[in-house]
């Protein structure tokens, strides 16, 4: 295949990727999204198997045929409360793969009548940047995974001086990258490089909190990006230049989304400490004597005289998955005349559109499901909400308490609405480590239980009425 008819593959499967990433904006146009992308993906292979000297076929069939086995075996069984961490494996073995990829290239360049498919001096400065953002988004994701998979502690570990040793690590390996820049057949500098970039990877990470690590993931999925794209350049492929782009772009915007909607600015996640606030109310002076338990029975009357219903989901139905139960509800609900829609907060749960994917799980139509901007202004005329293991996503010190650590971020205004259901299964505080006033708010009554016991019990009372 001639070096025109690559180009313009790629071209195609580049302009395939960004039609899939718009589509991907919608929920509607998602499916489509997805298949144009895995087109312009299968696109891009083929043209790169037609174009390079491929040493071994058949080497690079068994690595499609294992790669294809683990990773339909990984999706297949990952829980999605363990999406976070199986997206921090796929972005760190990206990185490293890049990495790696773009140092062979450097060695290949090494030998005798082999002639570089870029300038020299570009080739050895894109493979010092691979191998940079490589080693650092494999041992970072490694970190990452570990953690919200409780391999290691999720505490944050705290050194002082920790950042500046990172600085200094991560001046020593650009300094690194120049020398191998100056010296391209000094192949010894890349490998030292990457052993300091990987350190780098594994300081970048320690010090941050479990809690904040699908913050941290997103950005590596950016970073996992540019190293593919600086790869890119090393082989002088247009490809893997714009989808590196293109993935680091988007990971980026995604960083900055998740931050704004937990009103954190990125560089408290990386360099500050996410701990729990010992100030603001206690405990027991926001909850003594003031919550109203309540009972399936009893909520089933209390919906039955509404019109309007709000379902608010949040951590606790994805830990008991009760999407099924919950869609249940909502059709029982509707088949009574009640109008049923679902708030959902930007970051309820733990990774971006938890709560829209569980919904679509369970075959929610996507158009009851509200965002924050859209639903806020109507809770005044919301019968009741009910809100199905959510906390911070609901806690009005975020607009009350200056102190909170929540405070400014955006919330649902659940307490605005006639009556609030809250079912969870204790008091206890959600990731923010606070207590919530809603659940003491005279207009709340409290189911205490596990998500999807809750539902079924008051999908019981309805019926038995
Ligand atoms: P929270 O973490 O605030 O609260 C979840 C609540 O669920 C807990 O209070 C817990 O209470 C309850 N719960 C746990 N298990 C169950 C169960 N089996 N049945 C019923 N309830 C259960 O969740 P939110 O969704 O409200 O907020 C998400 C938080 O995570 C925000 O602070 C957000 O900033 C943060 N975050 C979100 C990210 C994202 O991308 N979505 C990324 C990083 C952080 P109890 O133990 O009493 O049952």
């Amino acid at each position: 295949m001639g070096g025109s008819l690559i180009n313009l593959a790629y071209l195609v499967s580049a302009v395939l990727f960004i039609l899939g990433l718009k589509g991907l904006s919608h929920p509607r146009t998602a499916v489509r999204g997805n298949r144009l992308g895995a087109l312009g993906m299968l696109i891009a292979i083929v043209a790169t198997l037609l174009n390079q000297n491929i040493i071994s076929y058949a080497l690079v069939l068994v690595g499609l045929v294992v790669g294809a086995f683990i990773g339909l075996l990984m999706a297949l069984r990952v829980q999605m409360t363990a999406m976070p961490q199986m997206v921090a494996l796929l972005n760190g073995f990206g990185g490293i793969a890049s990495a790696l990829v773009a140092g062979a290239s450097l060695i290949e360049t090494t030998l005798p009548e082999v002639i570089p498919p870029v300038p020299l001096l570009q080739l050895t400065a894109a493979t010092a940047a691979s191998g940079i953002i490589g080693a650092v988004t494999f041992w970072g994701s490694l970190v990452a995974f570990g953690k919200l998979q409780g391999i290691i502690t999720e505490n944050p570990l705290q050194i002082s001086s920790l950042h500046y040793i990172n600085g200094i690590l991560l001046l020593g390996a650009v300094g690194l990258g120049v020398m191998l820049t100056l010296n391209p057949t000094a192949v010894g500098y890349y490998w030292t490089l990457l052993a300091v970039a990987s350190l780098v990877g594994l300081l970048l990470v320690f010090p941050i909190g479990g809690a904040d690590m699908p913050v941290v993931i997103a950005l590596l999925n950016s970073y996992s990006g540019l190293a593919a794209a600086s790869t890119g350049f090393v082989l002088n492929n247009n490809a893997l230049i714009i989808t590196g782009s293109l993935v680091g772009a988007s990971g980026i915007i995604l960083t900055t989304i998740m931050c704004k909607a937990m009103n954190r600015s990125l560089r408290n996640v990386l360099f500050g400490v996410w701990v729990p606030s010992e100030a603001g109310p206690k405990a027991e002076d926001v909850y003594a004597g003031k919550v109203k338990a309540t009972s399936p029975d009893e909520l089933a009357m209390l919906l039955e005289g509404g019109r309007s219903v709000v379902i608010v989901p949040g951590y606790g139905m994805a830990v008991s998955q009760a999407q099924h139960a919950v869609r249940d509800l909502m059709q029982i609900l509707e088949a009574q005349g009640i109008e049923v829609e679902f708030a959902i907060h930007p970051v309820a749960g733990r990774m971006p559109g938890h709560m829209n994917v569980l919904l679509a799980e369970a075959d929610v139509p996507y158009n009851k499901l509200k965002e924050m901007d859209e639903i806020n202004p109507r809770f005044e005329q919301v019968d009741v909400v009910i809100v199905i293991g959510a906390n911070d996503v609901v806690n009005p010190l975020a607009r009350t308490d200056p102190n909170s650590p929540i405070a400014g971020m955006p919330i649902l205004d659940v307490d605005k609405a006639r009556s609030v259901v809250v079912i969870k299964r204790s008091l206890s505080p959600g990731f923010a480590g606070i207590p919530n006033p809603l659940f003491s708010a005279d207009n709340t009554l409290m189911l205490f239980a596990d998500a999807r016991e809750g539902v079924q019990g008051i999908i019981s009372a309805l019926k038995a009425k």
